[in-house]
């Protein structure tokens, strides 16, 4: 054993560094559990028929299709997943979204994981999710579908969700897990009298105002069952 100067370090029996990783097996990605996983697998399941509503509303009505899809894909290696190192860990997740669910919510949903994967790769190994981290990693994923998306808030879109429960997130260093469901359940309300200006719905221009975004309901539902884990986590 060395530190950064190369010269060797004595090692004590029972003393290990914290969050070194472990020499054979990496570090499991401590905080994204199977029951995180499998809850909001459970909660899009539940929500496919209304998410299917809203999508029928304005746009092409898969939205609650495709998203169960994806949480029965992300079910089904949810125990596998959580063994292994975090950014692997989210990549898989990203690319198994990215494979399962359709529409427009596949490469975005999708582009967010891949996205929170590579910052993750700059986070100590075995590190658990902290709010701060978790803060950390969702502003990546948020640029990742700005990006993706060419959108910004005030479109009608997932954004409008993901946006401000992040700003929630990170306005204070712990996390106050009400005020970021607020933020995100505020956030989908108000997508209600917003005009898309993105997305199917923009064809539909003044007749997608009174309509939630679906995109939007199911970045909440998500963001929801996140919050839940990371709060019991602590
Ligand atoms: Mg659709």
């Amino acid at each position: 054993m060395s530190d950064r100067t190369g010269r060797p370090q004595p090692v004590r029996a029972g003393c290990r560094r914290p969050f070194a990783p472990d020499p054979v097996r990496p570090a499991r990605a401590v905080g994204l559990t199977a029951d995180l996983l499998e809850a909001a697998a459970r909660a899009l399941l539940q929500a496919e028929d209304r998410l299917g509503v809203l999508d029928t509303a304005i746009g092409d009505g898969d939205h609650g299709r495709n998203m169960a899809r994806g949480a029965r894909a992300v079910a089904g290696i949810a125990r596998d997943v959580v063994e292994r190192p975090l950014p692997e860990a989210l990549h898989r997740l990203g690319m198994t979204v990215v494979n399962s669910v359709g529409g427009a919510a596949g490469p975005l949903y999708g582009s967010c994981l891949l996205a929170m994967a590579q910052a993750a790769e700059t986070e100590a190994p075995g590190r658990p999710i902290d709010p701060p981290m978790l803060a950390r990693l969702w502003a990546a994923g948020v640029e990742a579908v700005k990006r993706r998306g060419r959108s910004d808030v005030g479109a009608k879109t997932m954004l409008d969700v993901l946006v401000p429960a992040l700003a929630a997130l990170s306005a204070s260093p712990r996390l106050t897990a009400e005020a970021v469901r607020a933020a995100a359940e505020a956030g989908l309300a108000g997508t209600g009298p917003m005009r898309a200006t993105k997305g199917r719905a923009a064809y539909l221009g003044d007749r997608s105002v009174g309509h939630l975004d679906p995109g939007a309901a199911s970045a909440a539902l998500i963001i929801e069952r996140v919050i839940d884990a990371v709060e019991a986590g602590r």
